[in-house]
């Protein structure tokens, strides 16, 4: 597996280099050379805010087709809690739960279910005293990102819990295998996602080796047949097992409230979520217990994969929610999830530092005079029109060694007029010619 794997993509084709992507990356990861957008890999966080934004379409998510589960014996569906936010006049959860085995799924663990045990788990790190406050969510795996490449220095802030996804893979793996005998390895377990985070996040997890879950699949992608299923009556058993707090982690402020604590901070949308990163990196928010920060604006229920508008997906949880109890698992099931599943990060989170411009410091001090030098000689309108976000990262890009001055078209139009400027003071320094000579004996 490379070092950087990534659901968010381009399809060239459609790409028009209209520049409009550039400005939006919270990560500056765009550049338009050639008429082309490029994503620089180590700084992509798989936000997916270059999907929302693209009016051709050229950005993309990878995620898994429905085909994938012919490669599984044994095929579980874990569900987002936001999936059930996209349909309408939907009364009960579980008419989704039967239409996801209708598509193919021999099994439906809720990731919600999920949410309410990480829920509980979180609980206990709050009361631990030499835990650096606030306490940061990881559930947002663009967030996670974000805070490796940016913000490297509230790593440790980090919940080190797993996310409601590996713990729900997890339990619906076990219980599966008890209740079969189907031996692990031929379950495969599938995320049905709202964004592309979650996907690079199997693919390439943090904090953790492996992913319990084998693949995602797009909101986009069941939403069709889901529909069409849930229009044909039938008298569905109950299967549901979340309670309305897992189901509210779909929502901003979700997370929050299902702890149950009064000093939490919840913020959605990544342009929001930074100024807050900021506050808290410069010690300003300390009296804080818990920051929740969702990258989509509502939090998942926004994700770039999901079918419905936002705030109506979220009233619709919250319609859901109300039909719902409100029972945390008890003691038992917590101390099962103790003792059998991997519940805590096993891994260090590292940062990913971007904007190291050497790995030897005083070459590294050096690059960095220069592109202070080239940045203070640009014009400073960050009109992005020479393919980066800024006139900065155009100032690095050159340093870098993969841009040049005249991509800026301000410093190109200087360019071309001291040219034309020397070409006529070279023509008026030129001896005059046969065809002169004759004009002015003429004349
Ligand atoms: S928004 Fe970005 S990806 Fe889309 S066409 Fe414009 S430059 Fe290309
Ligand atoms: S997914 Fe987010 S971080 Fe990656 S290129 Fe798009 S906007 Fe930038």
């Amino acid at each position: 597996m490379s070092e950087y794997y990534h659901s968010v993509t381009l399809d060239k084709e459609k790409c028009m280099g209209c520049t409009n992507c550039i400005k939006h990356c919270p990560t500056e990861a765009i550049r338009v050379r050639n008429r082309k957008a490029q994503i620089i890999d180590e700084r992509c966080i798989d936000c997916g805010e270059c999907i929302r934004v693209c009016p051709y379409h050229a950005k993309i998510a990878v995620t898994d087709p429905l085909s994938v589960l012919d490669n599984y014996a044994y095929k579980i569906a874990l569900p987002a809690p936001t999936l059930f936010g996209q349909f309408k006049n939907l009364k009960k959860c579980d008419k989704v739960l039967s239409a996801l085995k209708k598509l193919g799924f021999d099994y439906v663990f809720e990731v919600a279910k999920g949410a309410d045990i990480v829920t509980e788990l979180i609980r206990d790190k709050l009361d631990i005293t030499d835990i650096k406050k606030p306490l940061i969510s990881s559930a947002c795996p663009a967030i996670l990102r974000l805070i490796q490449v940016r913000f490297p220095n509230l790593l440790d802030h980090l919940v080190r819990v797993e996310s409601p996804m590996e713990i729900a893979a997890q339990l619906a793996k076990d219980e599966l295998h008890k209740k079969t005998g189907i031996p692990k390895q031929q379950i495969g377990a599938f995320f049905i996602t709202p964004c592309a985070a979650k996907m690079t996040s199997i693919r390439n997890p943090i904090g953790n080796e492996a992913s319990h879950v084998d693949g995602a699949i797009s909101i986009l992608d069941v939403y069709g047949p889901i529909s069409s299923y849930l229009k044909i009556p039938d008298n569905t058993e109950k299967q549901q097992r979340a309670t309305a707090a897992g189901l509210n982690w779909a929502v901003t402020g979700g997370e929050g409230q299902a702890l149950g604590i009064d000093n939490y901070l919840s913020v959605d949308g990544i342009q929001n979520v930074i100024p807050v990163l900021e506050e808290i990196e410069n010690n300003k928010m300390s009296e804080l217990d818990f920051f929740e920060g969702l990258a989509c604006a509502g939090g998942c229920v926004g994700g770039p994969l999901t079918f419905e508008n936002g705030y109506v997906a979220k009233n619709r949880i919250r319609l859901l929610a109300k039909g719902l109890q409100n029972s945390p698992p008890d003691d038992t099931e917590l101390e099962y999830v103790k003792s059998n599943l991997e519940w805590k990060l096993q891994k260090n989170i590292i940062e990913k530092p971007v904007l190291k411009l050497d790995q030897d410091i005083v070459t590294a001090i050096q690059k960095m005079e220069a592109m202070e030098q080239i940045n203070r000689n640009l014009p400073g309108l960050d009109c992005g029109s020479c393919g980066s976000p800024s006139c900065r990262t155009l100032a690095e890009d050159i340093v870098r060694g993969n841009a040049s001055e005249m991509d800026c078209v301000f410093k190109l139009r200087e360019k071309v007029k001291m040219l034309a400027q020397e070409m006529v003071e070279l023509s008026d320094k030129m001896p005059a010619g046969r065809e002169d000579r004759k004009r002015n004996d003429n004349s």
